[in-house]
């Protein structure tokens, strides 16, 4: 559904060009929640205002649908952005306007749409983000995570098939975070939308991302499904990224190795693996003992994991690892 070939953006500072972003390529499936995680001044805003021209390329082509919106008029790009809706972190309302004003505002602004049409989808969009009793009140009297619902209603006002998020949980306390990101996630199933999302956080993509772009210093530095960034990332700013979000302190990490004896493992259990009693087993099949030196149980989106470290000694280890192996568990040697 959108397709960058070979984009890159430069911004001139002082007659000088300064680039944000390097040639990138890269595809957003039709229907998937799309991440793009980095460090502040990575190139995330960047690359997503890219999407709906914010900004325009310095090179490459953008596509969306197959259609190259780079080549467009200016008529042909208004009718594209109402194809694109976007949410922000500090929301954006017009604090002047009441909730249903704000959510109207853009589908006034198109022009196309008779009162009737935009009072009924104010009214039903409204009720979808949960904030039907809220219709007249003003954004200064809402909360957070109620503003950034309003913020969801406008951005889908004139029924868009793309929903960009620009860090739009940043603001927000952890549990508002949650409500938030799930409704996304609701909305981007029964919809249909395609979400691209950018955030400095790796837990926000845990919960809701089906792939991930990593990016650092204007480069996608690695791109791929959620689960397998997260459960083995390779470039250093993507574990960066996942240690920070499992709060894993490496020094303390690196001693706790240290101290333990035998062999180290890390196991990594995916979907129906995590919850069967396996280690257990093998441990008596093999005769191998373990300690747990660190582990996690969780989900990736609706699937669960367990990523667990242990140290091995005794037994037949070459057996417990074809065992576990056999069973679908990923098991890599730290030791
Ligand atoms: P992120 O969203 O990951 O924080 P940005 O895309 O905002 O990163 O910024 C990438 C780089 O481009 C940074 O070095 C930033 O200073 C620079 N940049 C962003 N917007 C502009 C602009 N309008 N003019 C000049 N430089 C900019």
């Amino acid at each position: 559904m959108i397709e960058f070939d070979q984009v890159q953006k430069s911004y001139q500072v002082g007659g000088r060009a300064i680039p944000a972003l390097h040639p990138t390529s890269m595809t957003v499936q039709a229907g998937e929640v799309f991440g793009i995680v980095g460090h502040s001044g990575a190139g995330k805003s960047t690359l997503v205002r890219l999407i709906n021209l914010l900004e325009r390329p310095s090179g490459g082509r953008i596509l969306i649908d197959g259609e190259n919106v780079t080549d467009y008029d200016a008529g042909e790009l208004r009718a594209f952005r109402r194809r694109v809706g976007m949410i922000f972190q500090h929301f954006n309302l017009l604090s002047s306007k009441t909730v249903a004003g704000n959510v109207a505002f853009p589908m006034k602004l198109a022009g196309i749409y008779s009162r009737s049409e935009i009072r009924n989808r104010v009214d039903e969009l409204l009720a979808r983000v949960g904030l039907a009793d809220q219709a007249k009140k003003y954004p200064a009297q809402l909360s957070g995570g109620q503003k950034q619902r309003v913020g969801i209603a406008r951005a889908l006002a004139c029924r868009p098939s793309i929903l960009l998020c620009d860090e739009a949980t940043s603001a927000l306390d952890p549990q508002t975070t949650q409500s938030v990101l799930r409704l996304l996630a609701d909305i981007n199933r029964e919809l249909g939308l395609t979400i691209v999302l950018i955030t400095h956080e790796m837990d926000v993509v845990r919960r809701i991302c089906d792939r991930v772009a990593v990016m650092d210093a204007g480069e996608v530095v690695e791109m791929g499904p959620v689960a397998d960034v997260f459960l083995h990332p390779r470039h250093p700013t993507t574990r960066d990224f996942v240690f920070e979000s499992e709060n894993i302190d490496r020094d303390e990490m690196q001693e706790d190795l240290q101290k333990a004896s035998g062999r180290i493992l890390r196991l990594t259990f995916r979907g129906e693996n995590t919850y069967k009693p396996l280690l257990g087993h093998v441990a008596r099949e093999s005769g191998v003992d373990f300690s747990i030196l660190s582990g996690r149980i969780d989900h990736i989106k609706d699937t669960p994991y367990g990523q667990l470290t242990l140290s091995l000694v005794g037994g037949n280890l070459e057996q417990a690892m074809t065992a576990l192996k056999a069973a679908d568990v990923d098991v890599e040697v730290l030791r």
